[in-house]
C-alpha cells in the first residue's frame, strides 16, 4: 500500500510466557463500577446501565514507564483497574457466553485528568480530554485467562510511594465482567485486540512528579508507573 507517511507500529502488550504480543485494536473503559468509588466522586450508584467511554490505542503506556506529568491538568489521578483482553469476536453475546471471548487479564491504570473530567461532567460535555490522552491507558503484561482462573474475590490494590491507597476485591464490581461484555457487545462488534478497563475501586487520588505507583491484582503481573516532571 502506498501511504503518504508512516504511522507508529500497532500498539501491543506482552503476554506472559509467550513470544507473540497482543495487538491493541480498541480500548473501552467503564466508569463507576465499584459502589464506594462512585460515592467518593459524588455520583449516585445505580444499575441502569454501565457508563462507557473509550481511549485511543495511542494512549497506551507500558508498565514500568516513567511518563511526564500530563499537560493541561493540575489534578491528574490514578485509577487502578482489572483489564480484560478480548481474543475472539463477540456481538450480542449473553453473559453466560461472554467469558469465552476473553483471552486474558492484565493490571491497568486508567489515568484521568480529573479537573478536565469534572469540568466536562458539570456541563454535560464529553469526557474525552479528561480520559483519552497520551500515556493515559497504562497496562501490564497479559496473563492468559486459563492461568488466572475465574474472577472471584481476588484483591485489587494500588500503592503510591509505598502507601496503600486502593484496596478492594474484584467481587465488589457493580457490573461483573460477563455483564460488561454482554452489554458492550450490544453496541459494538467486539473483536480480538479490544481491551476493556473494568472500573476502579475507591481510593483514587492525585499524582505528582516523582510519584511511583504500583497496582496489583492477585494472580496477575503488577502494573508500575513513575511520574516524571511536566513535559
Ligand atoms: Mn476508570
Amino acid at each position: 500500500m502506498n501511504l503518504l507517511f508512516a504511522l507508529p507500529e500497532t500498539p501491543s502488550v506482552p503476554v506472559t510466557g509467550e513470544d507473540a504480543r497482543f495487538p491493541v485494536r480498541r480500548i473501552f473503559c467503564v466508569g463507576r463500577n465499584y459502589e464506594a468509588h462512585a460515592r467518593e466522586l459524588g455520583n449516585a450508584v445505580d444499575r441502569e446501565a454501565p457508563i462507557w467511554f473509550t481511549k485511543a490505542p495511542a494512549a497506551l503506556c507500558h508498565s514500568g514507564a516513567t511518563i511526564p506529568y500530563p499537560p493541561a491538568t493540575a489534578n491528574c489521578h490514578y485509577e487502578m483497574e482489572l483489564v480484560a483482553a478480548i481474543g475472539a469476536p463477540a456481538f450480542r453475546v449473553s453473559p453466560e457466553a461472554a467469558l469465552d471471548v476473553v483471552l486474558g487479564y492484565a493490571c491497568g491504570l486508567d489515568m484521568t485528568r480529573r479537573d478536565l473530567q469534572n469540568a466536562a461532567k458539570a456541563k454535560g460535555y464529553p469526557w474525552d480530554t479528561g480520559k483519552d490522552f497520551e500515556n493515559g491507558a497504562v497496562i501490564a503484561p497479559i496473563t492468559r485467562a486459563a492461568a488466572f482462573g475465574p474472577i472471584g474475590t481476588q484483591r485489587i490494590t494500588l500503592s503510591q510511594n509505598g502507601a496503600m491507597k486502593q484496596d478492594a476485591s474484584l467481587a465488589e464490581m457493580i457490573w461483573p465482567l460477563p455483564e460488561l461484555i454482554a452489554d458492550l457487545s450490544q453496541m459494538y462488534h467486539l473483536a480480538p485486540g479490544d481491551l476493556i478497563y473494568t472500573g476502579t475501586p475507591a481510593g483514587v487520588g492525585a499524582v505528582a512528579p516523582g510519584d511511583v505507583l504500583e497496582g496489583m491484582v492477585e494472580g496477575l503481573e503488577p502494573v508500575r508507573l513513575t511520574i516524571g516532571p511536566a513535559a
